[in-house]
């Protein structure tokens, strides 16, 4: 079956305070129902891909300079990230962002007024979260800040998943968290996408964790698209992976 594109970034540059240059011809195409991994080193440009995406690089003085990003058959380069949030393109940002003083609870609630949900439907998304990650219902009224740092990530996803994405865009979910924790999070994101037919793109640094988990992958280096195919092509390259990625 030939699955619809539903994201495509053409030969996207970007720099930030209109010198340095981050980008320099990022190429990325994700179809419906798909895990897309994105990998790099460090540096590599992976977040500055994703804020192009995403409409946030005009936050941190950044500017799209080159390239087409669409997304659902339209130009994106444009909009705000309240408009794609409204139109399913949800970004999950690096160092899993949750509000540190409110409850667990109130964070998640804060991700659904995107979509203005009534108290019904606001329930109902609410227990979406908790069924996905049960230790968020235990930990519900706790201070986020509070929680340890596997929770805060699954706090940061259960307040995406509460805008009802179509794509769900991850950066760096297995930062800083111990093996198992990351396990248990990208078990919860493929059976997302395996049960609802999620959409993901995930930056990771950890190219294992992700080639286990993704359908493709692209590969950037010093800010272009060095690689992208297969994953499974991919996981068994411990050259490529030790020339690109810095593991071996
Ligand atoms: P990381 O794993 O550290 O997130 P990355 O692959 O996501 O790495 P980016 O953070 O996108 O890489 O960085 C790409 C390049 O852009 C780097 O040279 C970086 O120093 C530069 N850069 C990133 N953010 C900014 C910023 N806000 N202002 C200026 N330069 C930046």
């Amino acid at each position: 079956t030939i699955r619809e594109v539903l994201l495509s970034v053409d030969g996207v540059e970007a720099t930030y305070n209109h010198a340095i240059r981050a980008l320099s011809g990022v190429n990325l195409t994700v179809r419906t129902g798909e895990i897309v991994a994105l990998l790099g080193a460090n540096g590599a440009g992976k977040t500055t891909a994703l804020k192009a995406l995403c409409g946030l690089l005009a936050a941190e003085r950044g500017q799209i300079t080159a390239g087409r990003i669409r997304y659902d058959g339209e130009d994106i380069a444009q909009r705000s990230p309240a408009e794609l949030v409204r139109a399913g393109l949800v970004q999950v940002l690096e160092g899993r962002h949750c509000f540190r003083s409110l409850s667990v609870e109130d964070n998640l609630i804060v991700g659904g007024q995107a979509r203005g949900w009534s108290r019904a439907a606001l329930r109902r998304e609410l227990e979406r979260v908790y069924t996905l990650f049960p230790r968020l219902r235990d930990r519900r009224g706790s201070l986020a800040g509070l929680t340890s740092g596997g929770e805060q990530q699954m706090t940061a996803i259960g307040r995406a998943l509460m805008a009802r994405p179509r794509l769900l865009v991850l950066d760096e979910p297995s930062m800083g968290l111990a093996p198992l924790v990351v396990e248990s999070i990208f078990a919860a994101l493929t059976a997302l996408n395996r049960d609802e037919g999620l959409t993901l793109l995930v930056a990771e640094q950890n190219s294992t964790v992700a080639l286990r988990h993704a359908h493709r992958a692209a590969v950037l280096e010093n800010g272009r698209t060095v690689l992208d195919g297969a994953a499974d092509a991919l996981r068994d390259r411990d050259d490529i992976k030790a020339f690109y990625l810095g593991v071996g």
